[in-house]
């Protein structure tokens, strides 16, 4: 699949469900309203969207959510997805809050998931709560353990809050680094309405970068996703560290992605609204050749670039569906 600005399209995310064990402050409001549970894809629907888009060129899956883990028999599509590995997919990957890791972790490696992303913003127990509102950070890194037990591979995503944690990224440099885990720090995205103000919590990670300089000997790594993140090398851990700064547009020419929710909606660009419905062609006929159209239809609108703006004077997101809809 290539767009029209010539991307070839290999990278699919599937948030699984919107519903979350978690009310991250960034993320939600405590009494955020899901999508009614008839709208959402079964998950055999959701193997069958997954099924075309590996048929059309994708090769690398992320589940996410909400959280993926959270929903029932969500095993199952992951085993089913799982031995797709091999047939057109390469790799299969989780992203997840890592609150169920402990009963999952080894039933993901077996289904062929070979790494992981762990959202981990604080390594103190009480900010732990405070930042997650309904998360035991005991719970979390028990699964994380659990995880590297069963030989996943494993990065840390951390969003840079301020005034929140930003004194604590040494700390989890050293975490990451004694467990030869990578870190990605993200900016806080201005996505769905939250309680708080999100001017307040944003830390541009440019500033983030010149401190951690002082610490840490940094030099810019050759590795790169397609995603947003830019990476760089930490010579004292020989881990890496990434930086996923969405309001810059410096990734948007290699974009190889789009997004699906949970009822079945795609998304070709995280930071714009324009979307393909697919349930509608998934389950108008048991043949997949309007699923394939509808696909190929949505690819050739994929837009070149975001349009990541803080409305500042009035605190309002720029996207006004929540991270949980789309996954991160
Ligand atoms: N529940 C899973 C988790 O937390 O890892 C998967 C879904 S979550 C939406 C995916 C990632 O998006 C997490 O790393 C989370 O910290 C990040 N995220 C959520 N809302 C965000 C926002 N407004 N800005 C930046 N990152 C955000
Ligand atoms: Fe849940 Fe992940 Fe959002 Fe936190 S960031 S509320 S864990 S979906």
């Amino acid at each position: 699949m290539i767009d029209p600005f010539g991307r070839a399209i290999t990278y699919l995310r599937v948030s699984v469900t919107d519903r979350c064990d978690f009310r991250c402050v960034y993320c939600m409001s405590e009494d955020m309203v899901f999508m009614p549970k008839r709208d959402l894809l079964s998950l055999e629907e959701l193997d069958r969207v997954c099924a075309a888009f590996i048929r059309q060129g994708i090769t690398k899956l992320r589940l996410t959510g909400g959280e993926p883990l959270v929903r029932r028999d969500v095993m199952w599509l992951i085993r089913k997805l799982g031995s797709r590995l091999g047939q057109g997919l390469e790799e299969l990957t989780i992203t997840t809050n890592g609150s169920q890791l402990a009963r999952f972790a080894e039933d993901l490696a077996t289904a062929g998931v070979k790494r992981i992303n762990v959202s981990i913003d604080t390594l103190d127990a009480d900010k732990f709560a405070q930042i997650t509102r309904w998360g035991k950070l005991d719970a979390v890194l028990a699964g994380v353990m659990a995880a590297k037990a069963a030989g996943l591979r494993i990065k840390i995503n951390m969003v840079a809050l301020k005034g929140v944690n930003e004194d604590e990224i040494d700390r989890m440099i050293e975490y990451c680094g004694r467990h030869q885990f990578d870190l990605c720090l993200i900016e806080t995205m201005p996505m769905g309405e939250i309680d708080g103000d999100r001017m307040a919590q944003y830390l541009p990670l440019s500033l983030v970068r010149a401190r951690i300089g002082q610490n840490w000997t940094l030099s810019p790594s050759a590795y790169a996703t397609g995603g947003p993140a830019r990476y760089v090398d930490i010579a004292e851990t020989g881990q890496r560290l990434g930086f996923i700064t969405p309001l810059t547009h410096n990734f948007c020419e290699s974009c190889n992605r789009v997004r699906l929710t949970c009822t079945g909606t795609l998304f070709m660009c995280l930071g714009q609204e324009d979307a393909a419905d697919l349930r509608a062609p998934l389950r108008r006929s048991s043949d997949d050749g309007a699923l394939d159209a509808a696909i190929a239809e949505a690819i050739s609108r994929k837009p070149e670039g975001h349009d990541f703006v803080i409305d500042r004077r009035h605190s309002r997101p720029a996207v006004a569906r929540h991270m949980s809809v789309t996954g991160g």
